[in-house]
């Protein structure tokens, strides 16, 4: 019989780990799973040849069969769409690199800085702007772990930091913990923020482990979590929720405004209600990010003022989401 040594076991994957591994990377899969027409497989293909398909089993079952138009599938489906160029739409629409003083670290806005922790995310946004990263896999973090502790020692004026990526709940528990340890030990700091769409794609990933290291650290956690249709909160991800704001976390939502997907006011107003019922604030409602292969996702700034305006008559205050931009050289993001 075959023996599992110790060490094998010490290598196991997680269950999380296994389910973050086990996401569906093929198009024909995806197509397969919703009973799509496999007429659109070559588009699928050629579109996610440069930033592939990425989408947790879990997210698509909460898409609808056969329905092409399904807002959580046009978030996650390459098309041809994609390969169109337009102007106004670049590589590096934010010039983060100009605010790098160290590899990872962003430092743009006062009091706060950002950590790329990892390239690796749970699932692949077709609008995102890091699709035209060089990191993608790559882990710029790692390396750079104590210059960026070094920079927040000499930046005593810094008293957040935001680990962000890609998506910082793709790293082990025992990795987040211990850094997060580290950075408990610097007394300026008051608060840790995650930027992460992990809980929402996956929610089996809210573990024991990632709640112990939540609930352990003395500085304030906020989990900036990112849900862009009411579709995407079913039961599991509302049980994530409750378990998180039971380890002591502050919970609030950004979102971007996407043509096709959630540029109406039903939608957006759902959204509000939906994540409420999760114990979730709404934070950010972000103008897309100008980036090549992301313009059929664009809403007219005209459209996403009238968009607002219909939320705040039909919804309480603390429901509307701030509608911003992100702009390159400005010290906050941009209200419109
Ligand atoms: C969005 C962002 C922040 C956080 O901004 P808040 O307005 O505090 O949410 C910090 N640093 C960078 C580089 C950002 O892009
Ligand atoms: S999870 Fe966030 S960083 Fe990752 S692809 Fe989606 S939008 Fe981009």
């Amino acid at each position: 019989m075959h023996m599992i040594t110790r060490s094998q076991r010490l290598q196991q994957p997680t269950r999380w780990q296994s389910l973050l591994a086990d996401a569906i990377t093929d198009p024909a899969r995806l197509l397969e799973a919703l009973e799509l027409s496999p007429e659109l497989l070559p588009q699928a293909i050629r579109a996610s040849a440069s930033f592939r398909l990425k989408v947790p089993r879990s997210f698509v079952a909460r898409m609808a069969k056969q329905d092409l138009q399904d807002p959580l599938l046009r978030q996650v489906l390459p098309l041809d769409d994609e390969l169109v160029e337009s102007t106004g739409f670049s590589l590096d629409p934010l010039s983060e690199r100009e605010s790098m003083p160290v590899p990872g670290l962003l430092h743009k806005y006062q009091g706060r800085i950002l950590l790329t922790m990892t390239g690796a995310c749970a699932v692949h946004c077709r609008y995102c702007f890091r699709r035209h990263y060089p990191y993608t896999e790559a882990n710029p973090a790692r390396e750079h772990w104590h210059s960026s502790l070094d920079y927040l020692r000499q930046n005593t004026q810094i008293t957040e930091v935001i680990l962000s990526g890609g998506d910082p709940l793709t790293l082990s528990d025992q990795r987040l913990g211990s850094l997060v340890s580290d950075l408990g030990t610097l007394a300026q700091l008051e608060t840790l923020r995650i930027h992460t769409r992990v809980p929402v794609v996956l929610p089996e990933r809210v573990v024991p482990e990632l709640l112990d290291w939540i609930a352990a650290t003395s500085l304030n956690v906020v989990v900036v979590i990112h849900c862009n249709h009411a579709n995407e909160i079913d039961g599991h991800v509302i049980e994530a929720m409750r378990a998180l704001r039971s380890a002591g976390a502050t919970l609030l939502n950004q979102s971007v405004l996407l043509r096709g997907i959630n540029d109406n006011s039903d939608s957006l107003v759902n959204l509000s209600k939906r994540l409420l019922e999760a114990g979730v604030l709404p934070y950010y409602l972000h103008q897309l990010d100008r980036v090549q292969g992301a313009a059929h996702f664009s809403v007219s700034d005209t459209r996403a003022k009238q968009l607002l305006d219909t939320m705040r008559d039909r919804l309480p205050g603390y429901l509307l989401p701030r509608l911003v931009r992100e702009e390159p050289h400005k010290s906050a993001k941009t209200p419109l």
